[in-house]
């Protein structure tokens, strides 16, 4: 079958967790209840793979906390439970003999199953395609269309404002985020 219609139903119920910010266990659990009422929708796994195969699109894996409090990135990759409310990290992590606020190294955690986690579509590979779509790349050319006509006194919105222009100016927003 050609995959564009193999996926075409699946690609759907997928655009529409991410419009609606569904869960990854929610998402799983309606992948499921649709394939027992015969409708065959493909697991979100297997989207994620397809997209990275056709369009370079890797999703990402995020762990939070159980109680939504915090994202375990940056600083916090290693945290072995949330700083805000205690709850660990990971399934059993309550019966690690080591209870230190951080695992030594990635790989310790590694075969762990964190108790919360959600999928993550990186924004620049999402913005390159945008771009390579001549209706979205016109659309996306809005910023510069204000720039070509320029309104003083009026504010418009986010792109008038001066914190926007400065960035501009500067070339990016190197001061506010790295990788
Ligand atoms: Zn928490």
């Amino acid at each position: 079958m050609n995959p564009s219609i193999e996926y075409g139903e699946s690609l759907d119920y997928v655009h529409w967790k991410f419009k609606y910010n569904t869960s990854d266990r929610s998402f799983h659990d309606l992948v499921k209840r649709l394939n027992a009422s015969g409708v065959q929708i493909k697991s979100q796994d297997q989207v994620r793979r397809y997209l990275n195969r056709l369009l370079g699109i890797k999703m990402q894996r995020v762990d939070c906390c159980f109680n939504n409090c915090m994202v375990f990135v940056g600083p916090d990759l290693l945290r072995r439970r949330c700083s805000l409310c205690k709850e660990f990290r990971y399934l059993g992590g309550e019966d690690e003999d080591a209870q230190g606020e951080f695992y030594n190294d990635i790989s310790e955690t590694s075969k762990l199953e964190a108790k919360a986690y959600f999928s993550y579509l990186p924004l620049i590979p999402r913005l390159r395609l945008l771009f390579a779509n001549k209706d979205y790349a016109h659309t996306l050319r809005y910023p510069t269309t204000l720039e070509n006509n320029p309104a003083p006194e009026t504010l418009h919105d986010i792109w008038d404002a001066e914190m926007m222009k400065r960035w501009k100016r500067e070339g990016t927003n190197t001061h506010c985020y790295s990788d």
